[in-house]
């Protein structure tokens, strides 16, 4: 299938040769015919999948078909969780509407930054805004911008709307747009509140579903690691300067974790930065932008912070600590061999993480996933089971640590890294 068979504007076709993309990918050649014959659409879809051009080309299309007024009416919203999936889906936005014989005005709206830019740029009004829920009530209830006008509504990655603490801004915000519009319904997954949301939101919604299973997510090859909590920076460092790895994405649990890998690394030379919820929205976008220009090569991010962000042909993925859940595997390894591209996901597994990843590998989506082994690598191989001790009332129940056990633990909690 190409392009040309959804009859596309002449501009949009152009938009697409310039990005050099040779066929839609499966949730575009899905969604988009369904999308252009004004149905509503509900998808399940993970960043990487080719999502954002799924809604944005359709949504854009229609707007060739009518005259844009001045000053703008804001004709499609798109509901995003992060302000970097709104800069990110904007930009698409921006780059496929360049050769419009009408220009289409594009504005990302999001928090963290100061509100007054935004509301002077929407002065003249937008015909597409892309925003974060908070945000958009912000500027609303400050007369910035009206959604009365609205006729498509997107929501993209809902799950993470919901999961981000968004449901009472985006039920006030559904209540303020037309009922009669199309809504365009993205998630990686469906639990009962996506499902209830989606069911209140949709009208004789398209399914479509395209949910990549791990095992045929674009060739992404799976390698879990057994190493010791405290040698794992190290063992990073190892991996990236044998293996040449030309830029990694690491992946920690906690914002401090994220500050102290980053600075571990760069005291053994190698380029790192965090990136995480904590920083001002300047500083992560300039980290997103020195890694996608390489000029970064290892960026410590938490799920949340890197939940959505799209570097093209990230070729490494390294669990540092494992996910909470399984669907959080899926998205951080699904970063990785993005549209067809191949990549690969290292996780680090230890003494203490390992019936975790167990449960992990238990709970993939598709149930044929073939199993992860846990390999071991030369000179990091773990020091036996850790002592199986409980506290309880001050005392130590279990065995008594041994001076050799002492020593052994004193050596690790001053090595120790997160
Ligand atoms: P998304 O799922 O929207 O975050 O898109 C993931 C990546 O796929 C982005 O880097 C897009 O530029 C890229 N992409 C989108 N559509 C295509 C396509 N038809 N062919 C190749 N890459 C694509």
């Amino acid at each position: 299938m190409s392009f040309t068979s959804f009859n596309l504007h002449p501009a949009l076709m152009r938009a697409l040769q310039n990005k050099a993309y040779a066929e839609p990918t499966p949730i575009q050649q899905s969604a988009i015919p369904h999308a252009l014959a004004g149905n509503d659409v509900l998808a399940s879809a993970q960043t990487g999948s080719g999502k954002t051009v799924a809604f944005a080309l359709p949504i854009l299309q229609q707007l060739t078909a009518q005259t844009l007024f001045s000053p703008r009416r804001t004709l499609a919203l798109v509901l995003v969780p992060t302000r970097e999936l709104a800069m990110q889906v904007g930009e698409v936005f921006k780059a496929l509407s360049l050769h419009l014989p009408q220009a289409v005005q594009v504005t990302m709206l999001f928090g963290g930054v100061s509100i007054n830019p935004q509301m002077m740029r929407l002065r003249g009004g937008a015909d597409i805004v892309v925003a974060t829920p908070g945000r958009l009530l912000d500027l609303m209830n400050r007369n910035a911008l009206s959604i009365a006008h609205i006729q498509t509504l997107v929501l993209d990655e809902a799950d993470r709307l919901l999961d981000m603490g968004f449901t009472d801004e985006l039920t006030r915000i559904l209540t303020l747009i037309p009922p009669k519009r199309q809504s365009l319904f993205f998630s990686a997954t469906f639990p009962p509140t996506v499902q209830k949301l989606a069911e209140d939101l949709l009208q004789s919604p398209i399914r479509i579903d395209v949910q990549p299973t791990i095992e045929n997510a674009a060739d992404i090859v799976q390698r879990a690691v057994l190493v010791d909590a405290p040698n794992r920076t190290q063992l990073l460092r190892h991996l990236i300067e044998q293996n040449k790895w030309p830029r990694v994405l690491v992946f920690v649990a906690t914002k401090h974790a994220a500050e102290m890998v980053a600075v571990k690394l760069r005291k053994a030379r190698i380029n790192a930065e965090p990136f995480h919820g904590e920083q001002s929205q300047g500083k992560r976008a300039q980290v997103l932008a020195d890694f996608k220009a390489s000029r970064l090569t290892v960026v410590v991010a938490t799920d949340v912070a890197a939940r959505g962000i799209d570097i093209a042909q990230l070729p490494v993925v390294v669990n540092f600590d494992l996910p909470r859940s399984a669907v959080d595997y899926t998205h951080r390894i699904g970063r990785t061999g993005r549209a067809g591209a191949g990549g690969l996901a290292v996780s680090f597994v230890s003494m203490d993480t390992q019936a975790h990843w167990r449960l992990i590998q238990k709970r993939q989506d598709d149930a044929n996933a073939s199993f992860v082994a846990l390999d071991q690598i030369a000179g990091f191989e773990p020091q036996d089971a850790p002592l199986e001790v409980s506290f309880s009332n001050g005392g130590i129940k279990g065995k008594r640590p041994s001076k050799k056990d002492k020593l052994r633990a004193a050596v690790q909690s001053a090595k120790s890294d997160t």
